[in-house]
């Protein structure tokens, strides 16, 4: 099991090391604890997914020291500069246009057009971002479908030795998820509620939807999904005429998710594959079989709604 450490210079070193060398890190924000990597590593990235056992790509919440780094990965409107001047650092995550120049990893966006971004005020995560000056995607730092963590000690409790490290920063202020608000559409939407109130939000913005939930099985059910414009066919051993054969494992193709049969290099290729393989005029992707183990689940879970073109 590994230790619970306090926040010090050493530690933040140590931290970013682990970073740097694409691991994870435990840390506190104010709403829950956030299981963070560098968000511009696509292995780094699929690494949180397999720390938590997420059996799906969730889109990730990207986590910046300040506005004005956000501004580098998405486009504000005056809403968001509104919002942010009032409500940031603080529990609210605004989905954003992503930049097309943006260096973050399209894993964390689960390959979306679209990003969603946020401030967090705890003075650890601040330290941390600053210092590591790269943004960090951070889930919630627990296995999947288990109850959020709020103290270090919960997130022991739920990842043991599955994190190299865990910074505790007390009992976390909010104690529930940020609030998550679209401003991609003319209407903004609440998509989940959380640590700012809708009230709150209207004040400063003026009239908001709220998504009701209904039909929405888990929260990353209600992001659109990403899917290429050609159809694509699964399971496929080899490419038909007017195919692009997207490989795993050791077979021959231009591409190939990956070569060793690594279920996390292949969730970490995954987007970028699939982008680069959209190309016009061809019939199809064909996309080889991939184990139904590990990462290999959230893989799947994501080619076939590519493949039905769900959500
Ligand atoms: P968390 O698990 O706390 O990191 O929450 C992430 C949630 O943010 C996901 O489940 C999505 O519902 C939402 N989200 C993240 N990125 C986007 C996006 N680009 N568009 C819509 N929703 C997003
Ligand atoms: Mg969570």
């Amino acid at each position: 099991m590994v230790a619970i450490v306090c926040f010090s210079p050493e530690v933040l070193y140590q931290a970013c090391a682990l970073l740097t060398a694409g691991d994870v890190v435990a840390i506190p924000t104010e709403t829950v604890y956030g299981l963070a990597a560098d968000a511009t590593n696509d292995k780094a990235v699929a690494k949180i997914y397999s720390v938590k056992q997420r059996p799906e790509f969730n889109p990730l919440i990207i986590h910046c020291h300040s506005a004005q780094q956000a501004k580098q990965y998405v486009a504000f409107d005056s809403r968001a500069e509104k919002l942010a001047d009032i409500l940031w650092p603080g529990p609210i995550t605004f989905v954003l246009k992503r930049r097309a120049d943006s260096p973050l990893s399209l894993l964390a966006s689960s390959g979306l057009d679209t990003l969603a971004i946020r401030i967090p005020a705890h003075p650890v995560a601040q330290a941390l971002i600053k210092a590591y000056s790269k943004p960090l995607a951070a889930p919630s730092a627990n296995l999947s479908q288990t109850i959020s963590p709020t103290s270090a000690i919960d997130v022991q409790a739920s990842l043991g030795s599955r994190v190299p490290l865990i910074i505790d920063g007390g009992q976390t202020r909010v104690g529930v998820e940020s609030t998550i608000i679209d401003l991609t559409e003319e209407t903004p939407k609440i998509l989940r509620p959380g640590g700012i109130s809708v009230e709150q939000i209207q004040s400063i913005i003026g009239s908001v939807d709220v998504e009701t939930g209904r039909g929405i099985k888990a929260p990353g059910m209600m992001a659109r999904h990403y899917a290429p414009s050609v159809p694509m066919r699964l399971d496929a051993m080899t490419p038909e005429n007017g195919e692009l054969f997207l490989g795993f494992g050791d077979m021959e193709s231009e591409y190939n998710l990956s070569l060793s049969g690594n279920l996390e290099e292949a969730a970490a290729n995954l987007f970028r594959l699939m982008r680069l393989m959209d190309q016009p005029g061809i019939k199809a992707i064909a996309v080889a079989p991939i184990p139904r183990h590990g990462l290999g689940l959230a893989i799947n879970d994501r080619l076939t709604r590519a493949a039905t073109r769900e959500g």
